[in-house]
């Protein structure tokens, strides 16, 4: 049994839809407030499994992600849910962030997703890193998935990772850190 410490909807969903058949996995019930003060994606993820490993004595993977883009010297990266300020909805931030490159030649657009997943059961953390390389569109596309997926282009699906549906689970920063993690799982 391992704890998804995140209620995050589009990242459970992911989650579930990677993870579910070979391991039963639960989500909290409620949020536990932690300051994501770290710097790295490491450092954020493993914050937030602790949190959540104290309260729930359960095994405990939890993940940090960002987006990071070229033309914008690779930030937002670990700001990514907080760069614009707190309380706006996906649609503004990708908004926000369409604006900030409108200028940009389509090389500064080239954008990568990275996802850091930490595991820790009370002893040695584990981290788990993966990313995935696409560049960003010039408008929002897509109805699909969370977060800057309706902004993000994905040149082998020809799509935005919100226009290519499940195919995104086959490619995504957070399926190449959970293969890690699984190949992990089934080892110990
Ligand atoms: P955090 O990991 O909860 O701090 O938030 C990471 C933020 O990065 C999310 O709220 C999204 O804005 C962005 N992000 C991370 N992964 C994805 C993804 O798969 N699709 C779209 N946006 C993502």
């Amino acid at each position: 049994m391992i704890l998804l410490a995140t209620t995050n909807r589009g990242k459970i969903k992911e989650f579930k839809g990677m993870l579910g058949k070979e391991f039963e996995i639960v989500v909290p019930e409620d949020k536990i407030e932690v300051a994501e003060s770290g710097k790295t994606y490491e450092e954020n993820a493993l914050i937030k499994a602790k949190a959540y490993f104290e309260v729930y004595k359960i095994p405990t993977v939890a993940e940090d992600s960002g987006l990071e883009v070229r033309g914008l010297g690779w930030r937002p990266g670990v700001l990514s849910n907080r760069f614009f300020g707190e309380g706006l909805s996906d649609k503004e931030r990708c908004l926000r962030l369409l604006e900030m490159l409108k200028d940009k030649e389509d090389e500064e657009r080239i954008a990568r997703f990275v996802c850091c997943i930490a595991y820790f059961e009370g002893e040695t953390p584990r981290f788990f890193k993966g990313d995935v390389f696409g560049y960003i569109i010039r408008e929002m596309r897509g109805e699909g998935g969370f977060g800057y997926d309706p902004i993000f282009f994905y040149p082998d699906f020809d799509g935005t990772f919100a226009e290519i549906g499940e195919k995104k689970n086959l490619v995504s920063h957070r399926r190449r850190a959970l293969e890690k993690l699984k190949r992990f799982l089934k080892g110990s």
